[in-house]
């Protein structure tokens, strides 16, 4: 991923520089432009990259801490469930 970044940004500046360059091929400016956007796909993270699932209790905090069923949980829920003694039912 980090080397598809830097691609992404090494042709960006080399688009530059063709833009500024008079003699450059407007097909050739189009070639790179294309290949930027097609990096740019690969630079955004795609939903199950950046997945963050949410603590299933709560619903708001970022679940930090993984339960026996791959639930997640955040760790203010864990302590309030520890407080009341390991019980894990939810409402
Ligand atoms: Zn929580």
């Amino acid at each position: 991923m980090k080397n598809v970044l830097e691609a992404q940004v090494r042709l960006e500046v080399a688009l530059e520089i063709m833009k500024r360059n008079k003699s450059t091929n407007s097909l050739d400016i189009e070639q790179v432009e294309k290949a930027i956007e097609l990096l740019k796909k690969e630079t955004t993270p795609a939903a199950t990259e950046v997945e963050i699932k949410n603590c299933i209790i709560c619903k708001e905090n970022t679940g930090q801490l993984t339960l026996e069923d791959n639930a997640l949980i955040c760790e203010t829920c864990a302590q309030v469930m520890s407080d009341q003694g390991h019980s894990l039912t939810l409402e």
